[in-house]
């Protein structure tokens, strides 16, 4: 069990709350955090929910030269029974144990990080937007903390929670996004890192999407880096296409983040009868799909948005058209029920929502 210090805040150093009708995403901090260290020879120690503040780091700490930094990303919900609630999330600490072994980090106790991230929530549960939509978003992160310019594994490190009370994702209902598809960048390459959460994934695609919202479009979608043909993911989402009588995904082949509300909307899927294929599917095929008439939807899949309708596709000179650019029934179906489960109010046949227990805190 990890020894966990609590040091709250006193009433005058509490921030005042934000209007939760115009949180935005990722802008706002809470009062506190979780923040522990990692000493190779000591593991964890000196774990600690304290007041938000600045760290105090050597010009030389490895992450900042050399990137060995992952992050997780998930949110508790209000519910309208005023209970708080987190979705699936021992399944953010597992992957981010497996990014941390891809990236030569230490790896964290998942139940005792659990605990400390809910003992958290607990303390900023006055935090927790009650507006339809909104959440707490929580942002697990771990830095090389070493001074050391030596490119290897470094030897200390950091690992800390926020949260950030963020808006809801679409305040006017659903609006489907136009996807510029790239043959210029890949996101990422076999044998690479591009299924770990690490923060060099997102700098280098930057790039693609400052380009594409140039050209007025709202985000990338990433073919395989080999052969510039097969779909990967779209922006910092999992992919999904309906066509004819199959919902198909492309497999987790290494490149592709293994998404959580991926997983879940694969689950929902076949348990409402439908068939859903991991297969490599190629961008030839969604606008040769789309052309004959049996591309039904596309849609992204993640935590921050949950679905994402794509409304059309932007490829080499050419338009696909998606359902004409409407919001389509089974993204629609499957946005009603994860967001109906996330702040549970729905049945949890899958053991995916977790509440959080108040006065089990402090
Ligand atoms: C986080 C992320 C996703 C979505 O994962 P969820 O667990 O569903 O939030 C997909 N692709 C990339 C690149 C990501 O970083």
């Amino acid at each position: 069990m990890l020894d966990l210090t609590i040091e709250k805040a006193t009433p005058e150093q509490l921030k005042s709350k934000p209007d939760e009708t115009n949180l935005g995403f990722g802008s706002i901090f809470t009062d506190h955090m979780f923040v522990m260290h990692y000493d190779v020879n000591k593991g964890w120690y000196d774990a600690k929910i304290c007041r938000y503040q600045n760290f105090s780091l050597d010009p030389a700490a490895m992450a900042l030269h050399y990137g060995q930094a992952i992050f997780e990303g998930l949110k508790a919900y209000r519910g309208k029974d005023n209970q708080i609630y987190l979705f699936r999330p021992q399944d953010n600490l597992r992957r981010m144990n497996i990014s941390a072994s891809r990236m030569c980090m230490p790896t964290i106790d998942p139940d005792d990080v659990l605990n400390a991230l809910e003992t958290l929530v607990e303390i900023e549960q006055d935090w927790v937007p009650g507006v339809n939509g909104a959440s707490l978003y929580i942002r697990p992160t771990m830095i090389a903390s070493e001074a050391g310019l030596g490119v290897r594994p470094a030897t200390e490190y950091i690992f800390f929670i926020i949260l950030s009370p963020v808006g809801a994702y679409y305040p006017e209902g659903f609006n489907p996004v136009k996807i510029f598809v790239t043959d210029t960048y890949v996101r990422a390459v076999p044998g690479g890192v591009g299924n770990a959460k690490t923060a060099g994934n997102y700098a280098a695609s930057i790039m693609a999407a400052v380009e594409a919202q140039k050209q007025g479009f709202t985000q990338v979608l990433w073919l395989d880096a080999v052969e510039r043909k097969y779909i990967e993911e779209v922006g910092t989402m999992n992919i999904f296409f309906a066509i004819g009588d199959e919902v198909i995904t492309p497999p987790l082949s290494g490149s592709i983040l293994p998404g959580i509300t991926r997983d879940s909307v694969m689950t929902l899927v076949k348990e409402w009868g439908l068939k859903v294929v991991e297969r490599p599917i190629t961008i030839d095929e969604v606008f040769a799909a789309g052309k004959n008439g049996s591309l039904k939807e596309v849609f992204g899949t993640g935590t921050a948005a949950v679905i994402s309708p794509v409304g059309s596709l932007y490829y080499k000179g050419e338009t696909c058209s998606v359902n004409n650019g409407k919001t389509g029934n089974l993204a629609q179906r499957l946005f009603d029920e994860l967001q109906s489960m996330q702040y549970g109010a729905s049945s949890d046949p899958f053991g995916w929502v977790e509440q959080i227990t108040p006065g089990t805190a402090y």
